[in-house]
C-alpha cells in the first residue's frame, strides 16, 4: 500500500492550517502562449468575471477556509484585469485577514504595479518564468536570468515575499542545477522556489512529461545544486504523491538543510500547530512560539540543544559572513494529467480553486476548466438575481440555454480576434 503521508504526525493540513491556498482566478486572459498552458483554448473568448461574484468568492474562501487564509490571485495573467479592480481585489482580501499572492508572469507587473499592491496589502509575488514561454531572444533557461533579475529588483523592498515557480520539462531538466544556483545567489530577496511538473492539462502543446520527469528526480537536482541533501519528509502538506518542501539556510554561501534533524522538527511543529505562521506579523508570530514554548519548557530545552548544534555546526560560515543568514524554501508540485485524475489526492488535495459553485481541486479545475468558465453567473442585482454571461459579459433574465449543454462541445469559429460560439 502506498503511504499518502495524509494521516503521518507530520501532516501540516488539518493541524497548522486549513487549507495551503486557494486560487482566485480573476481573469482567463493571458499576454503569453506557453507551450505547457493549463489555461481552455476558449479561455481568451472568456470575460473578465465581475467584481462583485470576485469579492462573493472570497467571501467563500473565508467561510470556508478562515482567516490568514493564503489567497493566489491568478488568471491568466491577473495583471491583465483592470487596474483599480486588481487593487480593490488585494484590499477586499487584506480587510478578511487573508494573504495575497500574485500570481505572474512578470511582464505587467512593473515597479509601481508592485509598490501599489504593496501597499493595498499584498503579501507576496510569485513570478512564473521559463522556456515554455518561449520568450523572444531567449533560447535557455539561463538566458532567462536577465528577466529574473529584473523582476526581483521590481519587487525589492516592498515587503514582498518573493517566489519563482518554473514548469519543469524535458528541456529544462537539464538546467535545474544552474536555475537553483541561481536562486541560491539571490537568496537574500527570493524565499521560495516551485518546480511545477509538466501535466498533460489545458491547451498546452507539450503534453506528456518525460519518463526522467520525478518529484525526486527533481529533488536531487535541487540537492546537487545546492551541494548538500535536504530532508523533504518533515513537513508533508496533503497526499505524499503531490508535494515536497524542504527549507535550507544560506550562510557565507554555504547551504544547512534546517530540517536535517526530523524528530526534533516533528516534534516542535506538534506542540505549536495552533499557531498561524504569519509572514506579514514576524514577531507576533515569534512572540506566539515564545509564549507557547515558555509553557512547556521541555521544548525550550530541546530548541536549546538544536541551536547550540546548528551554530556549532555553521560557525565557521557565520563568522565569515558577518553574521548574514538568509532562507530558501524548495517546493515541487507534482500536477496530474488531465486523463489521470487521481480520487485519493482529490481528495487530500491542499491547493484549490474557488469556483462560483465553491471550492475545487486545481488538478480537477484545469482537466475540466471549460465547464466551469463557460457557465453563466448569477449576479444580484438590487431587486433580482440575472446571469452574466461569459462569452458576451452581458447581463441575461434568464439562464441561457448554454448552462444545459455540454460546454466543451460547442461549436467554435473564430471571427477576427472574437470568438462566436453560439446565438444567444
Ligand atoms: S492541485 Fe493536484 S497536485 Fe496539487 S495538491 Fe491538489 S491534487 Fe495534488
Amino acid at each position: 500500500m502506498i503511504d499518502t503521508g495524509c494521516w503521518s504526525p507530520k501532516q501540516q493540513m488539518g493541524r497548522r492550517w486549513s487549507i495551503g491556498c486557494v486560487a482566485l482566478e480573476i481573469t482567463q486572459r493571458c499576454n503569453l502562449d506557453c507551450t505547457l498552458c493549463y489555461l481552455s483554448e476558449h479561455s481568451e473568448a472568456v470575460a473578465d468575471i465581475p467584481i462583485e461574484e470576485i469579492f462573493r468568492r472570497i467571501d467563500n474562501i473565508y467561510n470556508q477556509y478562515g482567516p490568514r487564509t493564503d489567497i493566489q490571485v491568478t488568471g491568466g495573467d491577473p495583471t491583465l484585469r483592470k487596474r483599480s479592480e486588481l487593487l480593490a481585489i488585494i484590499r477586499y482580501i487584506k480587510s478578511k485577514d487573508m494573504h495575497s499572492t500574485l500570481m505572474t508572469n512578470g511582464i505587467r507587473a512593473t515597479r509601481s504595479l508592485l509598490t501599489e499592491l504593496a501597499d493595498a496589502g499584498l503579501t507576496d509575488v510569485a513570478f512564473h518564468v521559463d522556456t515554455t514561454q518561449e520568450i523572444k531572444g531567449t533560447t535557455d533557461e539561463k538566458s532567462l536570468n536577465e528577466r529574473r533579475l529584473k523582476y526581483i529588483n521590481n519587487a525589492k523592498d516592498l515587503g514582498l515575499s518573493v517566489m519563482f515557480n518554473t514548469t519543469v520539462h524535458k528541456y529544462n531538466f537539464h538546467e535545474i542545477i544552474d536555475l537553483v544556483k541561481f536562486f541560491k545567489q539571490h537568496a537574500n530577496s527570493v524565499r521560495t522556489v516551485s518546480f511545477q511538473l509538466q501535466a498533460d492539462t489545458g491547451r498546452g502543446v507539450a503534453d506528456k512529461r518525460d519518463i526522467v520527469i520525478t518529484a525526486d528526480t527533481v529533488w536531487n537536482e535541487i540537492e546537487q545544486a545546492l551541494q548538500t541533501t535536504l530532508n523533504n519528509k518533515v513537513i508533508i502538506a496533503g497526499h505524499k504523491q503531490c508535494n515536497r518542501y524542504g527549507m535550507s539556510l544560506i550562510v557565507n554561501n554555504k547551504v544547512y538543510d534546517l530540517f536535517a534533524e526530523s524528530d526534533f522538527i516533528t516534534k516542535l511543529h506538534t506542540a505549536t500547530a495552533h499557531i498561524t505562521l504569519d509572514r506579514q506579523r514576524r514577531w507576533k508570530t515569534a512572540k506566539d512560539i515564545a509564549v507557547c514554548l515558555f509553557t512547556r519548557p521541555i521544548y525550550l530545552l530541546l530548541i536549546g540543544k538544536w541551536a547550540i548544534r546548528l551554530l556549532n555546526l555553521a560557525k565557521l560560515d557565520l563568522i565569515k559572513g558577518k553574521g548574514q543568514i538568509n532562507s530558501l524554501s524548495f517546493f515541487p508540485h507534482n500536477f496530474m494529467d488531465a486523463c489521470q485524475l487521481d480520487q485519493e489526492r482529490l481528495d487530500a488535495c491542499v491547493f484549490k480553486t474557488m469556483t462560483q459553485y465553491g471550492p475545487v481541486s486545481m488538478c480537477e479545475y484545469n482537466a475540466k476548466r471549460d465547464e466551469f468558465i463557460l457557465q453563466p453567473i448569477p449576479i444580484k442585482t438590487e431587486q433580482e438575481i440575472k446571469f452574466w454571461h461569459p462569452l458576451d459579459a452581458k447581463l441575461y433574465e434568464n439562464i441561457p440555454d448554454i448552462q444545459r449543454q455540454n460546454p466543451c462541445q460547442y461549436p467554435l469559429k473564430k471571427l477576427k480576434g472574437k470568438v462566436d460560439y453560439f446565438t444567444l
